[in-house]
C-alpha cells in the first residue's frame, strides 16, 4: 500500500505538536493517501535530561553541531573533525556557549545518548511500508533529519526523501538537494497543495514531473521547481491533528512531564512586513503576504482541539497579531467562558482597551517585538514602532496583567556608545515593567533586508556563523547558500559593542532579577482632585529600594492622569486650557511636564508624553 511517514525530528522541543505535520496528515487523508507522523524528537528528549533537551533545543546551531558529530565528523563520514576538543582548540569555547557561559556534557550526549537514539530511530519505524518519508525541517532540525535520512535511504534504498520546512526555503532547498544526495525533492513554502500533487505523481510512477514549489534531483542533477507554490485560501486549511504527538508523550512517559501547548494560526504572513519589513527579519518574500483565518473558524479550532487533547494553553504561530483581530477575533474568545490561555506576538502598538480585551479573552502571553529603547535605533530597524509606544504597551500590560516577553538587540548597524548611555539613563525609571528576556546581539539572517542589500544598511560583508564551518564539509556544501544565520562586519566600523554593551546588559540582568521578586513598583492612584504615586524604582536617591510616596495636585495631578495614554503637546495644552476656562495655560503646562519628566514619572519622545505610573485601580 502507498503510505507516508511523517518525521518530526529532535531537537524541535518537546512542548508541541508540529503543526505543518498535523496539518499535512489532515490534507492527505482528505486525498485518501494514508499518513502517519513519527515524533522521534519525544524519543530524544525522553531518554535524557529534559530541560538539557530543551535548553539545547533553543540554542540556534548547537544541535545541529551533535548530530553533525554523527554524520560527518569522527562517529560518521569522518570528513569533519568536529569533536569538542578540535571546535574549541581552532575556534575558543565561545562558540559553544549555551548564554551566559553555560555549557554541559557535550561528549557525553554524541558518545552516549545519541547512537543509541539513531539505531533506536531505525529500529522502531517499519520504513519498508512506507514507500515516502517526508521530513519537517525548521530550526535545528536539518541535520538530525539528514543523519537519518540518510540511514533510511542506506537501507531501502528505493525510499524517496521529501524535505519541507523552513530550511529548504528557496536556495537552502536547492543546496540541501545538490549536497545530499539521498534527497530525492524539497517542497518550498506552503505544501498543502503541492505536497498530494508530488505523492500522485510518484504514485503513478511520474517521479519527475513538474509541481509547483517541488524541486528534485534526476540523476545527479538538481530541477528547481519552475514555479513558486500557489498560497493557500486560509479557509481550507485543515485543523492540525496531533493525535500522534500526544499519543508519543504518553508512549514516552513524557505525558505529566510536559505540559503542551497546541500551536494553531489566524494568519500566515505579517500585514507590517508586508509594507515595510523589519530590517534584520528573515521571513522570505512570499511568506509575507498577509492572508486571515475567519475568526470563527480560528475559535471553532481552539475548542475543538481543547476538547479533544484536554489542553487549554495554546501558542499562535503567527508572526504578529493583526490588528483586524480585534474586530473577528477578540469578540469571539471570552477567558471565563472557555479557560483558554493563548500566546501571541504582537507589534508595541497596543492600547488600553486593547490589551485589556486580549486579557478579557484569554491572550495573556505576548512576545512583543520591542527590540530596542532608543528612537533613533528603532527607526534603524525598520521596526516601525518608537519607544513611547512600546513603552505604553508594557503599561497596559503590566496593569491588566498579561505577561510580557521581548528581546533587547545590540550591534545594530548606525548604533554608536551614545545611544546607550541614553538607554542607560532611561533604565532605571522602566525596573517596574517587564524586562527583556534576552539581550542578544544582532544578527544577519538570510532573506532579510539586510541580507538583500547589506551596502543600504552599511554592512561590509557577512559570511555564514562560524559554528556552519564545524556542522558541514566546506568541499561538500556550499554554505553560502546553505547557512541562515550570518556573522556581519560594517563598512565603518565604530566603536566595538563589547566596549559599551555591558554596563546596559548588567543593568538589564539586575532588572531581570529584582523582576522575578516582583518588589519594584511604581503605582498611581486617583484620589479626590490629587493622584497619589507610590514608588520604589531604583531612581539613585538612595536608600534605593525604600517606597516613596508622592502627591500630584493641581494642574501637575491633572497632566499626569491625561496622560495615561500617549498626549501630544497641543492636546495637553488643550485638556489644561480647558480646565481652567479656556486661559492659556502653556507656559505652567509646559513647566509642569518638564517637572514630571525630570523626576521620571513621565517619558517624553518628540513632544508626545506619557505617564509611566501603573494604575492600581484601571478604569476598563
Ligand atoms: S520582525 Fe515581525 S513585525 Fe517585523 S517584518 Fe518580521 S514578522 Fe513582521
Amino acid at each position: 500500500m502507498f503510505r507516508v511517514a511523517l518525521v518530526n525530528m529532535p531537537w524541535i522541543t518537546a512542548k508541541r505538536g508540529s503543526m505543518a505535520l498535523g496539518i499535512l496528515e489532515r490534507v492527505l487523508h482528505r486525498h485518501h493517501i494514508p499518513a502517519e507522523s513519527f515524533y522521534l524528537n519525544i524519543r530524544l528528549a525522553a531518554s535524557m535530561n529534559l530541560k538539557i533537551y530543551e535548553t539545547i533545543s533553543d540554542a540556534p546551531l548547537i544541535g545541529e553541531w551533535l548530530f553533525a558529530q554523527h554524520l560527518f565528523g569522527p562517529y560518521g563520514s569522518g570528513e569533519l573533525d568536529n569533536s569538542a576538543a578540535a571546535v574549541i582548540s581552532r575556534d575558543g569555547p565561545e562558540l559553544l556557549d549555551l548564554g551566559r557561559g553555560r555549557r554541559i556534557g557535550f561528549d557525553g550526549i554524541v558518545r552516549d545518548i545519541l547512537p543509541p537514539f539513531i539505531d533506536d530511530c531505525l529500529e522502531r519505524v517499519p520504513w519498508s511500508d512506507f514507500p515516502v518519508v517526508g521530513f519537517t525541517s525548521v530550526f535545528t532540525q536539518h541535520v538530525s533529519s539528514l543523519l537519518l535520512a540518510k540511514r533510511i535511504k542506506e537501507r531501502h534504498p528505493t525510499t524517496l526523501i521529501v524535505f519541507g520546512g523552513a530550511n529548504v526555503a528557496g536556495v537552502m532547498g536547492l543546496e540541501t538537494l545538490r549536497a545530499f544526495p539521498w534527497v530525492d525533492y524539497v517542497v518550498e513554502g506552503e505544501a498543502e497543495e503541492s505536497f498530494p500533487q508530488l505523492l500522485r505523481n510518484i504514485q503513478s510512477g511520474r517521479l519527475y514531473d513538474p509541481v509547483p514549489g517541488v524541486s528534485c534531483r534526476r540523476d545527479d542533477r538538481v530541477i528547481p521547481a519552475r514555479e513558486q507554490p500557489p498560497l493557500v485560501d486560509m479557509r481550507q486549511v485543515p485543523i492540525p491533528d496531533y493525535t500522534a504527538y500526544y499519543r508519543a508523550l504518553q508512549e514516552e512517559g513524557l505525558a505529566d512531564r510536559v505540559r503542551p501547548l497546541i500551536q494553531f494560526e489566524s494568519a500566515r504572513g505579517c500585514y507590517w512586513g508586508e509594507k515595510a519589513q523589519c530590517a534584520f527579519c528573515g521571513m522570505n518574500g512570499r511568506r509575507m503576504t498577509f492572508r486571515t483565518k475567519p475568526g470563527r473558524r480560528v475559535v471553532r479550532e481552539l475548542r475543538v482541539q481543547a476538547r479533544r487533547h484536554h489542553t487549554l494553553d495554546f501558542e499562535a504561530v503567527d508572526n504578529a497579531f493583526a490588528p483586524s483581530f480585534f474586530d473577528e477575533l477578540v469578540p469571539r474568545l471570552d477567558c471565563r467562558r472557555d479557560g483558554l490561555k493563548i500566546f501571541y506576538e504582537a507589534r508595541g502598538l497596543m492600547t488600553r482597551q486593547q490589551i485589556r480585551r486580549l486579557r478579557d479573552a484569554g491572550v495573556c502571553n505576548l512576545q512583543i517585538g520591542i527590540e530596542s529603547l532608543h528612537p533613533d535605533l528603532l527607526r534603524r530597524l525598520r521596526k516601525g514602532t518608537t519607544v513611547i509606544q512600546n513603552l505604553q504597551t508594557l503599561k497596559w500590560c503590566a496593569t491588566f496583567g498579561v505577561s510580557v516577553s521581548w528581546n533587547f538587540l545590540f550591534g545594530i548597524p548606525g548604533e554608536t556608545a551614545a545611544h546607550y548611555r541614553e538607554i542607560m539613563d532611561l533604565l532605571p525609571s522602566l525596573t517596574h515593567l517587564d524586562p527583556p528576556q534576552v539581550v542578544a546581539r544582532v544578527i544577519l539572517q538570510r532573506y532579510s533586508p539586510y541580507f538583500a542589500d547589506p551596502e543600504r544598511w552599511g554592512i561590509a560583508g557577512f559570511s555564514p556563523k562560524r559554528l556552519y564551518t564545524h556542522i558541514y564539509p566546506d568541499n561538500r556544501v556550499n554554505l553560502r547558500d546553505l547557512a541562515y544565520h550570518f556573522s556581519f562586519t560594517l563598512r565603518q566600523e565604530g566603536e566595538n559593542p563589547a566596549t559599551y554593551i555591558g554596563p546596559v546588559a548588567r543593568a538589564i540582568q539586575h532588572w531581570k532579577d529584582t523582576a522575578l521578586l516582583r518588589f519594584i513598583h511604581f503605582t498611581c492612584r486617583k484620589g479626590p482632585g490629587f493622584v497619589l504615586l507610590k514608588d520604589n524604582r531604583p531612581l539613585g536617591r538612595p536608600p534605593d529600594s525604600e517606597e516613596r510616596t508622592a502627591v500630584l495636585d493641581g494642574l501637575a495631578g491633572r497632566v499626569f492622569e491625561f496622560c495615561e495614554s500617549i498626549r501630544t503637546l497641543p492636546e495637553i495644552a488643550a485638556f489644561a486650557a480647558a480646565g481652567n476656562g479656556g486661559a492659556n495655560t502653556a507656559a505652567r503646562v509646559r513647566d509642569v511636564l518638564a517637572e514630571l519628566v525630570g523626576r521620571n514619572y513621565m517619558y517624553t519622545e518628540r513632544n508626545r508624553y506619557l505617564s509611566l505610573a501603573v494604575p492600581e485601580f484601571p478604569t476598563s
